[in-house]
């Protein structure tokens, strides 16, 4: 069965598709099946796996509205080897659509349900809000993984998430655990972001990943040339640090963590 994972912060501009994007890349450079899902309108993982969100006629967009099946707009990355269900901004009109439609929020679980046995991870990068759409992402997962800057309001926003983690564990699904948090763009020279690094250690203990993503100049070009940091230059600072959060990340499933 298949690890699926939504990362996940309502906070725009943490990190999350850089981390969706690197983390499959990282992934499958150590030979896992993995499937990358855009759940974002931006469509900006879909670019960054080095597919052209203009030119696709069918996307995660129909599969939510059940008018076509996962299978039919699969495609793969081959800057990353790995699959994506892509996005792009027709996504934006699902929020309503999806309003009347029975089951609205577990719509992207069913699909997935049919080709998870193809895969090892499924990672779903989730869009800078609390929406339906996420709310799907939450439904399909079985645990989140939170990106997040080390920055003032980080903590506040964080309990945000929590309670909306712990809703829908009480009302949608029982399973969803929150699997890390992963501090981003860290500056390691910045005192404020030290202390809030060591607050969050204090709060969350063991579900705070080990690795650290350094703020790294590789990781913001490489969406530009539709590749992942991993793929464009893995002896960069930033690739090295996505390997080793997989590295991380299957270490702690193989201990069962
Ligand atoms: P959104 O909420 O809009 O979906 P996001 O949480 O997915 O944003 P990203 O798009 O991954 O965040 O990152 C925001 C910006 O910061 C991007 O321009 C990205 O290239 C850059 N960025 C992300 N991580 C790093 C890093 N470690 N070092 C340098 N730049 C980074
Ligand atoms: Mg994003």
């Amino acid at each position: 069965m298949a690890k699926i994972l939504a990362i996940t912060n309502q906070k725009g501009g943490v990190g999350k598709t850089t981390t969706s994007v690197n983390l499959a890349a990282s992934l499958a450079a150590t030979r896992q099946r993995v499937l990358l899902v855009d759940l974002d309108p931006q469509g900006n993982a879909t670019m960054g796996s080095g597919i052209d969100k203009r030119t696709l006629k069918q996307t995660v967009y129909h599969v939510l509205l059940g008018e076509t099946d996962i299978r039919a707009v699969r495609a793969a990355s081959t800057s990353g080897n790995y699959d994506v269900v892509p996005a792009n901004r027709e996504l934006a009109g699902a929020e309503i659509e999806l309003v009347d439609i029975d089951q609205r929020e577990t719509r992207l679980k069913s699909a997935l349900a049919t080709i998870e046995s193809e895969y090892d991870f499924i990672l779903i990068d989730c869009p800078p809000s609390l929406n339906l759409l996420t709310v799907n992402g939450l439904c399909a997962a079985q645990a989140v993984l939170i990106p997040m800057q080390c920055e003032y309001y980080a903590l506040e926003g964080l309990s945000d998430l929590v309670q909306t983690v712990k809703k829908v564990r009480a009302h949608l699904n029982p399973q969803l655990e929150i699997e890390g948090l992963l501090r981003t763009m860290f500056d390691p020279r910045n005192t404020l972001a030290q202390q809030v690094s060591a607050q969050l250690q204090q709060h969350f203990g063991d579900k705070v990943y080990r690795t650290v993503i350094p703020r790294n100049v590789r990781l913001a070009e490489a969406p530009s040339y539709g590749v992942p940091a991993v793929g464009l230059d893995k002896t960069s600072k930033g690739a090295q640090a996505y390997l080793a959060l997989a590295g991380e990340m299957l270490n702690r499933v193989a201990q069962g963590v």
